[in-house]
């Protein structure tokens, strides 16, 4: 991947680069109509399936994850000129547990990680505590393989974006980085290849994450200001009328430095991770 990348890089060809974990939905081809956007009809497109295994703590989703290859390479072929990147995690990780290549880097094991240090402390980091570091070192690892002129993020992972961003800031990556709208179903919930795990009545009651930001929009849009503190317990106590749904936390902050705000205004970012059965959604708005 590195060698043809350099090769277009050489050959005057600009690079854009969507990473994701593959179980491709419209959010994902939304962010790859974007890089298309940004490179133009000359440029590559490269969209990166892996799922990732450092940004998963044991006991999470890691296995159980959402896959279906074939059905995204077709989708990849069929709908852009795209390139596809699916590396092993013994190309990735060589040596980690799990992986077997065997060679001298394998017997050294793999031991190098970015870790960005303050914006990764709350929300998704604090109710995750190993998330981001495999977020950022994954990222990293993609970008040196890749060599985007620019990379496209979903603005659904609110976190997730400002993170990358500081690292490429941080680090001098030679890389745009362009964050795309969240795209949602009819209803309002967010797309996500999570989704698939909403069986049931648990798909109607995963709506409560966007009920939930448009009452903390209308909120904010009648009174200007609101104290965080009481519209978080309006939040909860509105998940928590759904039988499956458990509010993980909300939060109300700068969307910059996503520094906690004492009180909800227009401008405040706001975002939620809800547990509906054992599925853990999250979303996010600018109020
Ligand atoms: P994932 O495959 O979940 O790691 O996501 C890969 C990329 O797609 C990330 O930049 C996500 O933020 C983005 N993404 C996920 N869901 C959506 C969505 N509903 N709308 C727009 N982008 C999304």
């Amino acid at each position: 991947m590195q060698r043809l990348a350099k090769k277009w890089q050489g050959d005057g060809i600009r690079i854009g680069f969507v990473p994701t974990m593959g179980y491709l939905h419209d959010g994902h081809i939304s962010l790859v109509h974007e890089a298309r956007k940004r490179v133009g009809k000359k440029g590559m497109v490269v969209v990166s399936i892996y799922v990732n295994p450092t940004q998963f703590a044991p006991t999470e989703d890691l296995s159980k994850y959402p896959r279906d290859l074939r059905r995204d390479l077709k989708l990849c072929r069929d709908n852009f000129r795209s390139r596809v990147f699916t590396p092993t995690n013994e190309e990735m990780y060589p040596g980690k547990a799990g992986s077997r290549r065997g060679d001298e880097a394998d017997k050294r094991g793999y031991s190098t990680y970015v870790v960005e240090e303050k914006l990764s402390r709350t929300m998704e980091g604090a109710s995750r505590p190993t998330h981001f570091r495999g977020v950022t070192t994954v990222v990293a690892k993609l970008f040196n393989i890749v060599l985007p002129d620019v990379s496209v993020f979903g603005q659904k992972d609110f976190q997730q974006a400002t993170i990358i961003q500081k690292m490429v800031a941080d680090l001098d990556f030679p890389v745009k980085i362009i964050v795309a709208p969240t795209m949602r179903e009819r209803d309002g919930l967010a797309m996500s290849s999570r989704n698939k795990y909403l069986v049931g009545d648990l798909r109607r009651q995963a709506t409560v994450l966007w009920c939930a930001i448009q009452i903390a929009r209308a909120t904010v849009k009648r009174s200007k200001t609101f104290p965080a503190a009481k519209l978080k317990a309006a939040v909860k106590k509105l998940v928590e009328c759904e039988p499956d749904a458990r509010l993980d936390y909300v939060e109300f902050f700068d969307p910059e430095t996503l520094a906690p705000a004492a009180v909800a205004r227009p401008g405040v970012q706001m975002a939620l991770a809800v547990f509906v059965g054992k599925t853990r959604l999250i979303d996010n708005t600018r109020l």
